[in-house]
């Protein structure tokens, strides 16, 4: 977005090789609009699943309630709602750079510190024993829940939430058809919620257990045991199919759970943060990336109204997303609370569920699906770009 905005960018990302992160993501017609309105449609539809519904279950397997998608959801916000796997999206925004001849990736590239001076700045990397310095008029701290660039902001660290992600990718034909259906399906119980949708083309499925738990090692590459896992779906209020699905991913990868309160002042002068480096968020919503993709939307068309005041379009841009970022943080944070109810909470929980059927409960969040923004490729690109939105700029 900040190449087609006309700026010159250097990425800097400390991976040496980009590989594939096993696990889908889900991207609500928020986050699917300014990926198109980038210029990525064509090229995301062709790996994308576009679920029909969501659909929620009871632990024991009874149905509470379908939140159409698909078509309906495509109609009333004028974008679509997509689950796909992180190594697709990551391909198709990885050629999209390779062929901006303004954009520069520098795999093995770790950033370390940062200086400003009166007309721009340094940041210091590493690329394993070697400095390597790069120098630029601003600097985004897009470097995720452990930020460096947080940090070195002087901002509090992340903090832990007592609850734990498991995931695992299996082929679907391993599964029986319930677990199949083109549908994101989320499964509520006590202290532990379950969520499955086919990505690849329906050949593969995406499983996120979510577990109270006060295991709390940061990380992302943990490996679960089945056994522990099914532990917290007991059978006393699991039902037999649920706990069958569990039990067929033989490999298992686990994550805690942080999220940071909204910070007040995000950044420094030329400096600022985005994405989880700036907001980190429970997964309950399925908007971590989605705020990122927003975050990125709103700095670009910030720089470009202000090219040669940087730290002004890092301002106008913090106070653009704070609002929403910290709905959309709280929001997630109160589902989680709400997904792992028992006893007459939950009772109460799913008769709400029930009597307001899908329909109500997709209204519910227009709020977030419909949110809209000017993205800088409406410049180069007049009439591609959806109306914007009053409210949160
Ligand atoms: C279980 C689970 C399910 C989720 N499901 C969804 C979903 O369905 N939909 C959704 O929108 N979101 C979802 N999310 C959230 C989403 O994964 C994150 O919010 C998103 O990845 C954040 O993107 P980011 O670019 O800010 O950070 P990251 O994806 O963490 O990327 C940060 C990058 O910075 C690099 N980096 C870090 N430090 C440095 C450094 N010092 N120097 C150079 N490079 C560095 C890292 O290598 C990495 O490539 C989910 C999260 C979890 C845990």
């Amino acid at each position: 977005m900040l190449a087609q905005s006309g700026f010159r960018v250097t990425l800097l990302e400390q991976a040496s090789q980009l590989s594939e992160t096993g696990a889908g993501i889900q991207l609500s017609p928020n986050a699917t609009r300014i990926l198109i309105a980038l210029g990525l449609g064509e090229r995301l539809r062709a790996d994308v699943f576009v679920p029909e519904a969501v659909a929620i279950k009871t632990a024991s397997g009874g149905r509470l309630a379908r939140i159409p998608l698909g078509d309906e959801a495509e109609r009333r916000y004028s974008a679509p709602y997509w689950a796909i796997h992180r190594g697709d999206l990551q391909a198709a925004l990885l050629e999209a750079v390779q062929a901006n001849p303004d954009i520069v990736l520098r795999l093995g590239t770790k950033v370390e510190d940062f200086v400003e001076h009166a007309n721009g700045l340094s940041v210091a990397c590493r690329q394993g024993a070697i400095a390597a310095d790069e120098h630029g008029i601003a600097l985004i701290g897009a470097d995720g829940l452990w930020s460096v660039l947080r940090s070195r902001l002087k901002h509090p660290a992340p903090e832990f939430r007592q609850r734990t992600a498991w995931r695992a990718l299996i082929p679907a034909d391993t599964v029986e058809e319930e677990f199949r259906a083109p549908e994101v399906q989320l499964w509520l119980g006590r202290n532990a919620h379950l969520v499955h949708y086919p990505v690849k083309g329906g050949t593969l499925i995406n499983i996120v257990a979510i577990v109270n738990d006060k295991w709390a090692e940061p990380g992302w590459n943990t490996e679960g045991k089945r056994e522990e896992l099914l532990a917290h779906f007991s059978p006393w209020s699991w039902c037999l199919p649920a706990r069958e699905f569990l039990a067929v991913p033989g490999h298992w990868l686990k994550w805690a759970l942080y999220d940071l309160p909204p910070l007040n002042v995000l950044g420094h002068g030329p400096v600022t943060l985005m994405g989880d480096a700036a907001h980190p968020m429970l997964p309950f919503l399925a908007q971590g990336a989605a705020m990122a993709i927003e975050d990125a939307a709103v700095l670009a068309d910030s720089l470009a109204r202000t090219p040669d005041d940087p730290a002004a379009a890092m301002r106008r841009y913090e106070r653009a997303r704070r609002k929403r970022t910290a709905q959309v943080q709280q929001a997630a944070r109160s589902n989680g609370r709400v997904y792992h109810l028992g006893a007459a909470e939950a009772v109460l929980r799913n008769l709400f569920l029930r009597l307001a059927g899908g329909k109500m409960l997709l209204r519910r969040y227009n709020w977030l699906y419909d949110w809209r923004t000017v993205p800088p490729g409406s410049i180069a690109r007049p009439g591609a770009l959806p109306r914007p939105q009053a409210g949160d700029e």
